[in-house]
């Protein structure tokens, strides 16, 4: 069974624990072990699927098809190892599970209570494919102290105790303030989250101090001993100019070693750190610039777009540019001209989205790039704006729209070239939804095949002819309308291997128009950028040298 290191927070949310984790997952692969990083989420919503990205940022898929939190990109993207459904779980999953089993007589009319009950199945949760690494990082979200978080600190440590000493260690992240008056860092409010922790019989092995100025070694002596840790296993965890950096400052920093450490394994394996060190050579030694738009409808919180923006990034790396991102609202091409918004940008990039606000928008984004040359990657929702632009101003479809809309608004008004679909084939298996069905869950999603057509330009950029991307979406372009488009230039460069769903259009008279029906961007990693990604910003780079 695999050892497992509980990471948890205190003092103030947003420290970064689900970037120390992803770290620490990327250190210990580097020293040759094999990794899985979990989370557990105290929100009491079943899963993140309907949270709205404004408030909760991304809606990460895996390939398995399960719509979690976006602290399983960062794992993904730190280490490689693709997530599972089994890897995010929620309060409201856990008592939906537990509920369900009382429903249906499991508990043989027992009393239900969180304990032993609620934190069983926790417990049960966390023992899934234990078997099959040499670590399981499980990050507990939220802050010590929450609500919320008690029933899975109890899990966790009931779980610890009831394992062979020396499986499990507990990592707990504070944040250690600078008064400037004084000219001091304060330890007081790292002492009260351990004793917080302490009070429910739980003690950390490692700390980890976020702070903005070096921890003289006083202080640390200081934690030390107030939160009875050893003072090599506290560690310091500085700003960074870029998340990439994190493996190589936390190693810096000596948290690998301290885990290790903390687990008794010695002499430690050498590590390998290749990887991060190409990774940050290509970032801190990029030569030039380039600049994307990004025309979408959550541009508030760049955490809603997490995994795009990331991907940029590793498109950047590959071609050694930078990338600068910038977020324009769609809404605004309603009222105004686009051009004097989007000249003098090297490529436009629609992002996926819900709902008919901003679409027109995205549509006269997408004819801007399709007219004006630039390059164009459409996202999901972007592909299908790419399609209904086309219809409307190639194919002689002036009402060309997408069903989504006239479900929203409750009347006909669109010939829908984007359409509901209502059965789909999966593996050897025909799924069915219907519209009224729950919210959570409806779509198509997670991991489906792709055949590339020979010669096309995407089959160019994959360099393969089979491909398999995730998925999360409801409508389809309707294949009714391929020949018409096609006639236009606009080509369906890929279909689900039945032939039914277009998967990505691209137009052939362009230097570089595609539109995508999945999420590439959550396969794109720093040290291995995703081919359209990559060469997305190789086209803006040709742009970028152009003028
Ligand atoms: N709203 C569209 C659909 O459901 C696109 C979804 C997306 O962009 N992820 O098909």
């Amino acid at each position: 069974m695999a050892r497992f290191v509980f990471i948890t927070g205190g003092v103030v949310s947003s420290l970064g624990k689900g970037l120390a984790s992803a770290a620490l997952g990327a250190l210990l692969q580097a020293r040759g072990y094999t990794v899985r990083l979990r989370k557990l989420d105290p929100y009491l919503n079943v899963d993140p699927g309907t949270m709205s990205p404004f408030e909760h940022g991304e809606v990460f898929v895996t390939d398995d098809g399960a719509e979690t939190d976006l602290d399983l990109g960062h794992y993904e993207r730190f280490t490689g190892v693709a997530a599972r459904k089994t890897d995010s779980i929620s309060s409201g999953r856990i008592y939906s599970n537990v509920l369900e089993k009382e429903r249906r007589g499991d508990y043989l009319g027992k009393t239900i209570q969180v304990i032993p009950h609620v934190t069983n199945e926790i417990k049960d949760f966390l023992r899934i494919g234990a078997d099959e690494v040499d670590f399981m990082l499980c990050e507990i979200g939220g802050t010590v102290g929450d609500i919320e978080g008690l029933p899975f600190f109890e899990a966790i440590r009931q779980f610890s105790h009831e394992r062979p000493h020396g499986e499990c260690i507990l990592m707990h992240l504070t944040l250690l303030p600078y008064l400037a008056a004084s000219g001091e860092l304060k330890t007081k409010p790292t002492q009260h989250s351990v004793k917080e922790l302490q009070s429910i019989g739980l003690a950390p092995d490692i700390l980890v101090c976020r702070s903005e100025q070096p921890i003289p070694e006083r202080e640390r002596e200081k934690i030390a001993l107030f939160c009875n840790v050893r003072k090599e296993h506290v560690v310091a965890a500085y700003d960074l100019k870029s998340i990439y950096e994190a493996p190589l400052a936390y190693h810096r920093e000596g948290l690998d070693q301290a885990v290790l450490d903390a687990f008794g394994i010695a002499p430690a394996p050498k590590p390998n750190l290749d990887r991060w060190l190409d990774v940050m050579d290509r970032l801190e030694n990029a030569e030039g610039e380039v600049r994307v738009a990004i025309v979408g409808k959550y541009t508030q919180l760049e955490d809603a777009y997490k995994s795009i923006a990331e991907a940029l990034t590793h498109g950047g790396m590959a071609n050694r540019v930078k990338v600068r991102a910038e977020w324009i609202d769609a809404e605004i091409f309603e009222r105004e001209d686009p051009a004097p918004w989007l000249e003098g940008f090297h490529a436009i990039l629609v992002p996926g989205g819900f709902g008919e606000r901003g679409t027109e928008g995205k549509i006269h984004a997408a004819e801007f790039a399709r007219t004006r040359k630039i390059p164009y990657l459409g996202i999901c929702l972007g592909m299908q704006m790419a399609v209904i632009e086309a219809a409307r101003n190639l194919a002689g479809l002036p009402t060309a729209g997408s069903e989504e809309f006239d479900h929203e608004a409750g009347k006909k008004r669109f010939e829908p070239v984007v359409y509901h679909l209502k059965e789909w084939v999966k593996g050897n298996q025909t799924e069915e939804r219907k519209l009224g069905d729950d919210k959570g869950g409806t779509m198509r999603l997670g991991a489906y095949t792709a055949q590339l057509a020979k010669g096309s330009k995407v089959a160019d950029v994959y360099g393969a002819t089979t491909i398999e991307e995730r998925h999360r979406h409801r409508y389809e372009v309707d294949i009714k309308y391929r020949v018409k488009l096609e006639e236009q230039g606009l080509r369906f460069s890929g279909m689900s291997p039945d032939g039914r769903l277009p998967e990505i259009v691209e137009v052939s008279d362009h230097p570089w128009f595609i539109g995508v029906q999945f999420h590439p961007e959550l396969k794109s990693k720093p040290f291995e950028p995703h081919p359209l990604f990559a060469d997305f910003v190789r086209a803006a780079k040709d742009v970028s040298r152009l003028v």
